[in-house]
């Protein structure tokens, strides 16, 4: 199994457990099917809050949170065909949102006799391309009913009205609030109030528009638009070479301190058949380091008692197999897997396949070790991770600005995202006095891709890669078929909040992936955005670039179970400010083709996606001080026709990619301009 056993137990023990309200079973399920072996991205309607928890606790691969079915638990998730069948025994498949390769509980209610007090937390409204939605969220003290249902009725200036219900969302067992979906209305509501099934009723209230605000307009002739393609690490070196040759006096192009493992990987064979007796043979260095294509054979020596003996010559591993009294081979898997890894400790390192201890050793190959990448254009030496450093007065004593994109591998948009950003400010200079008064102003650091290895590996060998490329694992979890499920996911691997301080929502086990890591920071490129922060003092704001799902979020972005004790909130000073801001780089981003990130995705990671064990703003926010942001860039987009919302994933269709960078680097100048009005109120 290349996933956690702990997941589908999990799950299975989700369904016994619990009794499954019969709506959300008996929708139809859409026919999602796999190949053996293809993964895909898709979206499961879960049977409860109980069973996201379970799978955020297993490590499993969650990739979003999506809210937009109303009444549903969803998770969108990277599954392979065995997962899906598994999967499938408690969850509903209900969206294939992008294939491999492809570019694109119930509990007895105790009724409370008394009347609830609601309150309104959120009532916002907003138009996108020509459409009215509404957000709520009301709590209710009846906190402890799971059945209390909870109606909205909301009438338009011109008399309409209409009424929709919420669902109750708890997180780690403790209750939230009940919310709904953004809603098509058909104008601007001009009042909402909240009725429950306990007789409770809220204060009638005035939604407020979101985001409400603007940026200023961009000037005549103001540049855009530098994205013309998914962007390799390749092509990011090259973009940042050309950026620096081209506003020598704007740029600085910074090496981070911390090399990369470098787009590579250990050579191995199996060595015999591992539907049999077979021994993964590895090599102790890397393919590229002279052991791709060295082959390793077992051979009988045809005499009687014979010891068994090695010898490497000619970049061939010869194993002669002991032999009986009577000339039998009489050695076993594990003895042979030993005696490679002790008489050649600097070369070889060797186990048994699954399903083959004890077996006596056939005689097989050669069998040609190989790292398996398929990168042919790649370079394989560890890599250089590059930031660009861009303003006019690049000393230190101007309010800093970190964007940085990409710790996650497959989201192949993010990239485009800073790198629209830092052409903007710079191609705008010489033309645009707002640009010019910004960019000289503020210091912004800019890390496009921070996980180039991870990158190479995605663009190359497996799309849907997450995490880095240093293998961690011991043993059996290294063999070669779980190669798609090896490396760090670098934005668990920071040290505040982390997995090691006993926070939620990432994995000990080297094949999941939200793995840790063997330590806090025990990973180059979470060393080379903390090593880059540490070094200039000046940096004070922060935006942590990822993909999809279109959220915005600040601290706290973890939280221990029991009792969902997050990371300490921020004060109310700082919450004011954070979402004033969100406010502000919301407007911005809707500028470009009316997307509105919602006001429900708009909040603490905790609150609003999920806990991130050990992720990088959290280290970035209480660490070093710095204002710390987070975009999931790729909103859902509301569907017409169909009256839903879709998700985009990783790698959508290019059209998508490049809206995307093109309204998401709008939010980055935002961000810029908030951090150079702050620095004048100071
Ligand atoms: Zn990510």
């Amino acid at each position: 199994m290349r996933w956690p056993a702990t997941l589908t137990a999990a799950l299975l023990t989700a369904t016994l457990l619990t009794v499954q309200p019969a709506t959300a079973q008996a929708a139809e399920e859409p026919t999602i099917t796999l190949n053996s072996g293809e993964r895909a991205l898709i979206r499961f309607q879960l049977t409860d809050e109980a069973a996201f928890e379970r799978l955020l606790r297993s490590g499993a691969d969650i990739v979003a949170r999506p809210r937009t079915t109303p009444g549903a638990v969803l998770a969108d998730l990277v599954v392979d065909d065995r997962e899906l069948a598994e999967l499938r025994k408690t969850a509903t498949p209900v969206q294939l949102i992008q294939k491999e390769g492809a570019t694109r509980q119930s509990r007895a209610t105790a009724r409370i006799a008394a009347a609830d007090t609601l309150s309104f937390l959120q009532a916002y409204w907003w138009t996108s391309n020509g459409r009215t939605f509404l957000q709520t969220q009301v709590a209710t003290t009846a906190s402890d009913d799971p059945d209390v249902e909870i109606t909205v009725t909301w009438t338009t200036a011109d008399g309409q009205t209409g009424s929709y219900p919420l669902v109750r969302f708890e997180d780690a067992d403790e209750y939230q609030y009940h919310y709904a979906l953004p809603q098509p209305l058909p104008a601007k509501p001009v009042k909402v109030t909240a009725t429950s099934s306990l007789g409770g009723q809220s204060r009638a209230v005035t939604p407020s528009a979101w985001p409400g605000t603007t940026p200023p307009a961009n000037p005549a002739g103001y540049q855009k638009d530098f994205i013309d393609a998914y962007m390799t690490p390749t092509d990011i070196t090259a973009r940042i070479k050309r950026l620096s040759r081209q506003y020598p006096k704007l740029v600085d192009v910074i090496n981070l301190p911390n090399k990369t493992q470098g787009y590579r990987r250990t050579a191995v064979a199996y060595l015999g058949d591992p539907a049999t007796a077979a021994i993964v043979v590895e090599s102790v260095k890397f393919g590229d380091q002279g052991y791709n294509g060295v082959q390793v054979r077992t051979v009988d020596p045809g005499r009687r008692n014979s010891p068994m003996r090695a010898e490497y010559r000619d970049r061939v591993l010869t194993v002669r197999l002991a032999t009986g009294a009577s000339g039998e081979v009489i050695s076993t898997t594990d003895q042979v897997a030993a005696f490679i890894a002790a008489k050649y400790p600097q070369r070889f390192s060797a186990f048994v396949e699954d399903g083959s201890a004890g077996l006596i050793m056939p005689v097989a190959g050669p069998a040609r070790l190989d790292d398996g990448l398929a990168g042919t254009e790649v370079s394989h030496k560890p890599q250089t991770v590059q930031a660009l450093r861009i303003g006019k007065v690049r000393d230190g004593s101007k309010p800093g600005v970190l964007a940085y994109s990409q710790e996650h591998a497959r989201e192949w948009a993010t990239p485009l995202v800073t790198l629209e950003f830092a052409e903007r400010l710079l191609a705008n200079y010489a033309t645009d006095p707002a640009t010019r008064s910004l960019v000289d102003s503020t210091d912004v650091f800019i890390i496009p891709t921070v996980n180039p290895d991870g990158a190479n590996y995605s663009f190359n060998d497996f799309n849907f890669q997450r995490k880095n490329l240093v293998n961690h694992c011991t043993g059996a979890q290294r063999d070669p078929r779980y190669r798609n499920s090896w490396g760090v996911d670098v934005n668990r691997n920071y040290a505040v909040g982390s997995y090691f301080d006993g926070y939620v929502g990432a994995s000990a086990n080297c094949l999941s992936g939200t793995y840790a890591g063997t330590s806090e920071l025990s990973e180059a490129e979470s060393r080379n955005v903390i090593a880059l922060a540490s070094t200039h003092s000046n940096i004070k704001f922060s935006m942590n670039v990822h993909s999809y799902g279109g959220y915005f979020m600040w601290s706290p972005g973890a939280y221990k179970v029991p009792g969902r004790i997050t990371l300490p909130r921020p004060s109310i000073d700082e919450s004011k400010f954070f979402l004033d801001s969100a406010r502000r780089i919301v407007g911005a981003i809707a500028t470009e083709r009316g997307t509105v990130t919602w006001p429900a995705y708009t909040g603490p990671v905790a609150d609003v996606l999920y806990s991130a064990a050990g992720n990088s703003a959290d280290h970035l926010y209480y660490d070093l001080g710095i204002t710390a942001w987070n975009f999931e860039v790729g909103n859902d987009r509301w569907n017409e026709a169909t009256q839903q919302w879709e998700g985009v994933g990783f790698q959508p269709p290019f059209d998508e990619a490049h809206s995307e960078a093109q309204e998401y680097a709008g939010g980055l100048i935002e961000l810029v301009r908030i951090a150079r009005d702050q620095s004048e109120v100071r």
